[in-house]
């Protein structure tokens, strides 16, 4: 099973407790190859080298009987059986055969661990998309999209880059407990003194590791604040040049930048100096060892051979020792990573009922809902929107405007009460369904990097050229679609930036139109250079050919004026709801109406 076939929102059930690693574990099932791999290959170099050094002694000696201990003497054994005159050519053989399948080996296992960490890191990234994607809207509510963006940025590339460090970790350790079964094989005394040395060494790196945690974690926090500046300058470009906070702005980065790079140095400072410490102790190793091999008379060739094994044993606990220190480094950024794959998604559409239309009204019963922060932002509301016809809603700002038409398209849920579209309560209509039968268009709806036809059709891919050519000309948008070099295949660039504001919204209404929603929501409340023309919306709201209710939030009294009905909302409450020739509100703005 590939990482591919994840279910939506890739987590299983209850795995909320340590979600990063119920994503990585079923990717790890062949860990236990590096792991067997890693130690087959360290043996066929400690056994290739290890019996080296003997045979070569013996080789000298001529076979005469040079006083071999131990575990050496069955080596020589059958290096003596050999016949003389090729006994030489026979042990460089024998030793180059064993380093040649190691390399093999290994090459092997880098393949193995390699393609674990890909699949691995796949999983990462899909399980945080699917995440992404079931996310309760309240996640945007409550300001966490920069959170999640550098979680997605940044983290998850240093998520990949621990999981390999883990690898690494099992593939090194494997080896380097292989080696020091080969030394005890080869002086049980000798392997004492290293082991203590061992032990030392280990002390010494853990006190630096553990300080990097720490570190790691200020650094990731650090690093995400400065991020998080610099996406507000992009995204806020027109109003620092606008205002002239250019220096000021500067200056906030700089503090921000000092912060970040101070504790960046301090953690690789740290990290620097792990391996020349590391060289440093084993040097003091090797002393040690050498006035204990004097002290204890081992022989000569037993000492070279313990040695030689202990140099090329040591890259596999440097190997180990550096991808412990990676590992202890960088664990503060899968905080992000596993606070993001931690958060609440939307529960699913239980025993949900199919929509077919809406023939009867939209039905909002003494409906309230309050932000994450406390504010009100609609209080006991009930009213109807008609299934025929257009209705205005209209409020001063903060009124609750858009607070109703999240409501209304499912983005939120409200505390208490109960909205029915049509006869159906909200909560029983799956989204597909309900997209299909309400659509909003408006201000900063946002497009996709990708052409103007695959914006339009983004709610319905695969739809004919001919309905999205009736969709752009419904919203106004085909006199400079056509306009255009490639036309409907023009790219948009990303977020739309190619295009003005006013086209984005003729082409985010044209994606709406597409959908012929039974209700069709329409904000052009402030954004007065951007709007629609007046002409444009008056035909829309006039042929009506492509919804059959709509809810249009505006000021301008012309568009006003080709409502029937009103719903006036102020303070979280409505106010008023009805026909709009009927109300308080439409009698206050009475001359600009009739105009
Ligand atoms: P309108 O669209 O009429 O301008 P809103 O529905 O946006 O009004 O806001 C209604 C109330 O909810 C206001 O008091 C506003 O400050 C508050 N509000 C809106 N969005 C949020 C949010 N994300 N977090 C907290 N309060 C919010």
């Amino acid at each position: 099973m590939g990482p591919s076939s994840a279910p939506y929102a890739a987590l299983p059930h209850g795995a909320d407790a340590d979600p990063l690693a119920a994503v990585v574990r079923p990717q790890l099932r062949m860990m236990p190859l590096v792991v067997v791999l890693g130690m087959v290959a360290a043996l066929l170099e400690g056994v290739g080298i290890g019996v080296l050094i003997p045979l070569l002694a013996l080789l000298m000696a001529d076979g005469a009987g040079t006083p071999l201990p131990g575990p050496m003497q069955q080596v020589a054994a059958f290096a003596t059986a050999l016949d003389p005159a090729h006994r030489a050519a026979a042990i460089g053989g024998f030793v180059l055969a064993i380093i040649l399948i190691k390399s093999m080996v290994q090459a092997a296992n880098n393949v193995l661990l390699v393609r674990i960490q890909a699949r691995a890191s796949r999983a990462i990234l899909e399980a945080m998309a699917a995440r992404l994607l079931a996310l309760e809207y309240g996640s945007w509510l409550r300001n966490e999209s920069s959170r999640a963006a550098n979680a997605v940025r940044q983290s998850s590339w240093w998520a990949y880059e621990i999981v390999r460090a883990g690898l690494l970790m099992a593939q090194s350790g494997a080896g380097a407990l292989v080696f020091g079964a080969l030394l005890l094989w080869l002086d049980w005394r000798l392997s004492l003194v290293a082991g203590a040395g061992a032990i030392v060494v280990s002390l010494v790196l853990g006190m630096i590791n553990a300080l990097q945690r720490g570190q790691s974690k200020r650094l990731s926090d650090d690093a995400a604040a400065m991020t998080d500046r610099l996406t507000e300058i992009i995204d806020g470009g027109r109003v620092v040049r606008l205002f002239a906070q250019e220096e000021a702005e500067q200056a906030r980065v700089r503090t921000l930048a000092g912060r970040t790079f101070a504790a960046y140095f301090r953690l690789n400072r740290q990290a620097g100096l792990v391996t020349p410490v590391f060289d440093l102790l084993v040097a003091c190793l090797f002393v040690t060892l050498l006035l204990a091999a004097h002290a204890l008379q081992v022989p000569l060739p037993q000492v070279s051979a313990f040695l030689i094994l202990l140099v090329r044993g040591q890259p596999q606990v440097g190997q180990f020792v550096q991808a412990r220190t990676t590992f202890a480094g960088q664990v503060g950024a899968l905080g992000e990573v596993e606070w993001l794959l931690r958060q609440p998604v939307r529960p699913p559409v239980e025993a949900p009922v199919p929509l077919s239309g809406l023939p009867q009204p939209v039905r909002f019963d003494r409906v309230s809902f309050a932000y994450p922060d406390g504010t009100a932002g609609l209080r006991d509301a009930s009213f109807t929107i008609a299934a025929d016809g257009v209705t205005a809603l209209v409020g001063p700002s903060g009124s609750g405007k858009s607070t109703l038409v999240n409501l209304l398209c499912g983005l939120v849920r409200p505390d208490s009460g109960t909205i029915r579209l049509g006869t159906v309560p909200i909560e029983r209509i799956a989204p597909a369904d309900r997209h299909a039968h309400v659509a909003l268009a408006g201000q900063d709806m946002g497009l996709f990097t990708g052409t103007v036809a695959d914006n339009i059709a983004y709610g319905r891919p695969g739809v004919d050229r001919a309905e999205i050519n009736e969709a752009a000309r419904a919203a106004g948008a085909l006199p400079f679609i056509e306009a255009l070099p490639q036309g409907l295949d023009s790219p948009v660039g990303e977020g739309g930036r190619n295009l003005s504001g006013g086209q984005r919204q003729r082409i985010g209404l044209a994606r709406a139109l597409l959908l012929k929603p039974d209700l069709l929501i329409l904000d052009e409340a402030t954004n007065a250079v951007d709007a629609l023309t007046e002409r444009e919306i008056m035909t829309l709201l006039h042929e009506r050919r492509f919804f059959r209710a709509a809810l249009v939030i505006s000021h301008r009294p012309s568009t006003l004026a080709a409502c029937e009905n009103a719903l006036v909302l102020d303070g979280g409450r409505v106010v008023e709801a009805g026909p709009l020739r009927e109300t308080a509100y439409f009698a206050g703005m009475g001359g600009g109406m009739a105009a």
